[in-house]
C-alpha cells in the first residue's frame, strides 16, 4: 500500500516536470482589494508542489479501512422524501462535499461530485471508498449549484458535465472561463468575488463569502482563480456551505456577523493530518466546532469526510474527534451531529 502511494506519487512528480507551464488567469484583478494580487489571488498557501511531496515520503499511509466499518456511515437515500415539497428546510448529505439542499421548491447543490476519482489522473489516485448517496438520475430538478474552489474533490468535470447548461453555476471570481470552456453558456455561469451578491429570485439572495484556503488544477495556475464560502437566503432560511478552509476567527466572526445568523452550516472535518502541513487550509473538527459557533450556525452538519482518502488521518476518525469537540465546549451533540451518506435532515 506505501509503497504503491510512493510510485504514484513519483509519477504525480513526472507528470508535473513534464507539464508545459503557459496559461494565466482571466480574472480581473483590482488593486484596491487586499485579496487581490497581481495576476493570482492572495493565498496563505503557494501550493509548492515539492513540500507536498516530501511531506508524502515522510508520512505512514493511513490504516487500512475496514469495509464493515464503512458501512456503519451510509444510509440509503429516501427518495420519495427528496421527490416531495420541502415545506420546512431539508439537507441530504450525498457524499464528500456534495450536499443536496431543498426549501419552498428551491434545490441547490454544493461542490457536487458523483463520479468515482477525486483526480484527472485515475491511476494516481484510489476510489472513492463510498458511493454517492444520489446518481445523476436521482437527482431532483437543481435550480443552481454553488462550487467554492477549482480542486479536483470539489470540482469534478464529468460532474458538470452531467449537469450541464440544465442549472445556474456560481463559481469564485477567475473561474467563469474553465465552464465556458466545457461548453456551458455564459448566462449560466455567476462569478463572484467575496461579498459580492447576487439576486437569483425574488426568493433567494446567494452570497460569496471568504475562506481560508487556495486553488490549483495544474502546475501553472496556482491562485490564479479564486476560493470561498457561499451563504444562501431562501424566503428568510439562511444556510452557509463552508467549502475547504483552515482557521481564521476574525474571518468567520465577520461572516456570522455579516451574513448569520444560519439556521444550517455545512462545515468540513475531515482532511486535516498531518497538521504542520494542513492547518493553514484545512481545519480540524474542533476548529470546525469553532467555525460552528463563529458563524452563529444553529445546526451544523460535517462534511468532507469518509468518502476520499486525501490526507493522512483515518478516514473514519473525524466525527469521534467531533464528538469530543463538542463535548469539550459544552454543546450539544445533537447541534453538530455526524449524517450519514444518504441522510436527510428536515429543520423542523
Ligand atoms: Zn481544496
Ligand atoms: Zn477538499
Amino acid at each position: 500500500m506505501l509503497f504503491n502511494r510512493k510510485i504514484r506519487t513519483t509519477a504525480l512528480l513526472c507528470l508535473v516536470l513534464f507539464a508545459s507551464a503557459c496559461s494565466s488567469s482571466t480574472a480581473v484583478f483590482d488593486p484596491s482589494k487586499v485579496h487581490h494580487g497581481d495576476g493570482k489571488f492572495i493565498s496563505i498557501k503557494d501550493g509548492s508542489f515539492l513540500s507536498w511531496l516530501s511531506m508524502r515520503w515522510r508520512e505512514a499511509s493511513p490504516p487500512e479501512i475496514d469495509p464493515e466499518e464503512l458501512k456503519t456511515i451510509v444510509s440509503e437515500a429516501d427518495l420519495a422524501l427528496i421527490e416531495s415539497p420541502a415545506e420546512l428546510p431539508r439537507v441530504t448529505w450525498i457524499g464528500h462535499a456534495t450536499v443536496l439542499v431543498q426549501y419552498q421548491g428551491i434545490n441547490f447543490l454544493t461542490d457536487p461530485h458523483l463520479t468515482q476519482r477525486p483526480f484527472a489522473f485515475d491511476f494516481l489516485v484510489d476510489e472513492r471508498y463510498t458511493q454517492p448517496a444520489l446518481s445523476y438520475e436521482q437527482l431532483p430538478d437543481i435550480d443552481f449549484i454553488v462550487i467554492s474552489h477549482n480542486h479536483y474533490d470539489h470540482l469534478d468535470h464529468r460532474t458538470v458535465d452531467l449537469l450541464g447548461n440544465s442549472v445556474t453555476w456560481f463559481v469564485p471570481l477567475g473561474l467563469k472561463s474553465w465552464f465556458l470552456d466545457r461548453d456551458i453558456k455564459p448566462e449560466n455561469v455567476i462569478e463572484l468575488d467575496w461579498w459580492d451578491e447576487y439576486r437569483f429570485n425574488d426568493k433567494v439572495n446567494i452570497t460569496f463569502a471568504p475562506s481560508q484556503h487556495w486553488s490549483k488544477r495544474a502546475p501553472w495556475d496556482t491562485n490564479q482563480s479564486f476560493w470561498g464560502s457561499w451563504a444562501v437566503n431562501i424566503g428568510g432560511f439562511k444556510s452557509w456551505f463552508a467549502g475547504d478552509t483552515g482557521y481564521d476567527q476574525a474571518m468567520f466572526r465577520e461572516i456570522g456577523d455579516k451574513l448569520g445568523p444560519f439556521r444550517l452550516a455545512i462545515i468540513p472535518i475531515g482532511g486535516y493530518a498531518p497538521r504542520y502541513f494542513m492547518s493553514a487550509t484545512h481545519i480540524d473538527p474542533a476548529e470546525a466546532v469553532e467555525v460552528h459557533i463563529d458563524v452563529k450556525s444553529q445546526q451544523s452538519i460535517p462534511m468532507h469526510w469518509g468518502t476520499f482518502q486525501l490526507t493522512h488521518e483515518p478516514l473514519l476518525e473525524p466525527p469521534a474527534l467531533l464528538r469530543r469537540a463538542l463535548d469539550d465546549k459544552g454543546i450539544e451533540q445533537s447541534e453538530f451531529a455526524p449524517a450519514k451518506i444518504g441522510q436527510s435532515l428536515i429543520l423542523e
